[in-house]
Formats: C-alpha cells, sequence, structure tokens
C-alpha cells in the first residue's frame, strides 16, 4: 500500500507539504520579519459518490468531501460537508478560540453533505455556524440543509441542534471577511453546483470538486469553458475532479464528472502552478490513483507546462505560501 508521501515527489519554492509558514523564513538572525502570508489546506475528505474505506484506500482516503482552508491570520473555512467533516468538528472543538464555522457547500450530493449531522459543532451550544450554498428553485439553503436531518433520515429533530445555524445563498457577488474573499462559478454538473476561489492577500485557491470538463468541448459550450478557464487563471492551487479514467468517461458521459487528463488540460490552460486531483471514484484503489496520477505527470514531460500534478490524500495539508520577496 503507498502512503501519501510516495504519491508527492514535488516541491514548489510556493507551496510547500507540512510547512509552517514560519518555518519557511528560514534565518532569523536578521531580526524578525513580517509573518508571511500563506493559506494552509487540509484534505478531510477526497472520495466522490459514496466513502469508500478499506485496505485499498488507505493512502488517499476513504472519506467524502470535505477541504479546510486556514490563513496564516487564523480564519478558517470549510469546503463542503462529506463524511470527512466530521474528524474535523472533533478537532475543531478541541481547538481553542471561539467556535465559528463558515461551512460553503458546493451542491447538495450527499457526498458533499453527508458528515454534517455528524459534524460536532451543530450540536455543540457554543458554535455558530454559518452555511454558504447554493439555493434550487423554490428551496431554500436551510430546508436543503435541513432536508437530511428530517426524522425519516435522522434520530435528533433538526430544531433542537445546539449550534446555532444561519444560512446564506450563494450568488455571483464575492464574500469577504477580513481579507478573506471567496467568490462562486456555476460549473457543468447536475443540479445547481458551483466551484469556490478562495484569495488571502494574493494567495488563490480554487476548488471544483465536481464538474465536467468533457476536453473536446461537446459537452458544454466554448463560452462557459473560456470564463471557467478566467475563474482558475493563475490559482497557486486547484482541486479539481477527475473522477474517471479516459475509457470510463466514455460511458458516463453528462454524469457531471472530469478525467485527469481533462482536469489537467484546464490547469495548464489557466497557468495554475499546482492540481490536486479530486473526487476519487469509490471503487479506485492507492495503485490505481497513483498510475493515474503519474500518468498525467508524465503527459506533461518536456510540455514546457509548470504544472504540478497530484492526487488528494486524506489528512493531507498543503501549505500555500507567498513568493519570496528576495
Ligand atoms: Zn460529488
Ligand atoms: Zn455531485
Amino acid at each position: 500500500v503507498s502512503t501519501p508521501e510516495q504519491v508527492t515527489g514535488f516541491r514548489s519554492p510556493r507551496v510547500l507539504d507540512r510547512v509552517e509558514a514560519g518555518d519557511a523564513r528560514g534565518f532569523d538572525c536578521l531580526g524578525p520579519s513580517p509573518e508571511p502570508a500563506s493559506l494552509r489546506v487540509v484534505c478531510w475528505g477526497t472520495r466522490g459518490s459514496i466513502s469508500s474505506p478499506g485496505p485499498e484506500t488507505v493512502a488517499f482516503g476513504g472519506n467524502t468531501a470535505c477541504v479546510e482552508v486556514r490563513t496564516s491570520t487564523g480564519r478558517s473555512i470549510i469546503l463542503d460537508g462529506g463524511t470527512g467533516i466530521r474528524r474535523l468538528g472533533a478537532e475543531l472543538t478541541r481547538r481553542e478560540g471561539p467556535l465559528e464555522v463558515e461551512l460553503f457547500l458546493t451542491h447538495f450530493h450527499w457526498d458533499h453533505i453527508q458528515g454534517i449531522p455528524f459534524f460536532a459543532p451543530i450540536h455543540d451550544p457554543r458554535a455558530r455556524i454559518c452555511v454558504h450554498a447554493p439555493p434550487e428553485t423554490g428551496r431554500s439553503v436551510e430546508e436543503l440543509f435541513a432536508g437530511q436531518m428530517s426524522r425519516t433520515y435522522f434520530p435528533l429533530p433538526y430544531e433542537a441542534l445546539a449550534g446555532s445555524l444561519h444560512f446564506f445563498p450563494v450568488g455571483t457577488g464575492v464574500w469577504a471577511l477580513d481579507e478573506l474573499a471567496i467568490s462562486a462559478f456555476r460549473v457543468c454538473h447536475p443540479g445547481y453546483t458551483v466551484g469556490y476561489e478562495i484569495e488571502f492577500r494574493g494567495l488563490r485557491v480554487v476548488y471544483i470538486p465536481d464538474n465536467e470538463l468533457a476536453g473536446d468541448g461537446s459537452s458544454f459550450d466554448d463560452e462557459w469553458y473560456a470564463r471557467l478557464v478566467e475563474f482558475v487563471a493563475g490559482a497557486d492551487l486547484l482541486i479539481h475532479d477527475a473522477m474517471y479514467t479516459e475509457a470510463e468517461y466514455e460511458r458516463r458521459r453528462g454524469w457531471g464528472h472530469s478525467t485527469a487528463a481533462q482536469a489537467v488540460a484546464l490547469a495548464a490552460s489557466a497557468g495554475v502552478k499546482r492540481l490536486l486531483l479530486f473526487h476519487h471514484d469509490p471503487d479506485r484503489t492507492d495503485e490505481e490513483i497513483q498510475a493515474i496520477v503519474c500518468a498525467a505527470g508524465r503527459e506533461l514531460v518536456g510540455s514546457g507546462i509548470e504544472l504540478e500534478v497530484e492526487g488528494a490524500a486524506e489528512g493531507r495539508e498543503l501549505v500555500v505560501l507567498a513568493p519570496d520577496p528576495a
């Protein structure tokens, strides 16, 4: 069984693995320097469709979509509430300070919400939880959110949740909190589904877990793709749907997901620095994901495209750093 460490093998000057922002400054004998800006990205769940724990998914993980992004100033947001959010919730309740949660959902398919009933802050009277999500026609974000906790599906009454919940429909504007700015882009996926861009002091992470790119341009219009490239352009880190192999895609055209090659093509044309292949098929073993990542990397050799590609692995932490002023 491979480990996440074996799967990496790149080091970018701007994106370092498991490096504290402070450590990257190096020598401090010249006196204190201002804290460099950073975005810390933790994958709590990387799987698509349904959780898939087991000996074949140890390295990349079996929990469904959930990613945490934390700024060097201590602000934190959560992207999606798949089963990976359960462990994150347990950690949040142990952290010091007020229990304030900003949760951004891309859409309401099970694999993006199923961990929420077991997310400890919703049961914690200290918690204030803001849920941002695209609404559906005729249904509010709260209705969509509470549906999976109705009495048929969940034992506790929704009204009895101890945390205070607040709901915000995601639109086309920019949501800002201190120096953090988040904007959404409607993607090609059944229902009203978005991807998010997170920007902090010039550092940019783009999260698009479910999206059908269809490299031949047959299942979307070129104008949409051009706007998507613009949305993603120059991101320090792109986390993108790469659910299918090329052979699988031929049988699943129109299902709302992409291949690794399609994700690489988007990242390359948008000048992205680093791509995390995400939303792994539940049947995909660690070895198969590693093979997909290696094949994507081989395609880039000699292309002149400066893009690092790897597979999103549960528990993995990446730090996006501002470039060294020197
Ligand atoms: Zn999904
Ligand atoms: Zn979906």
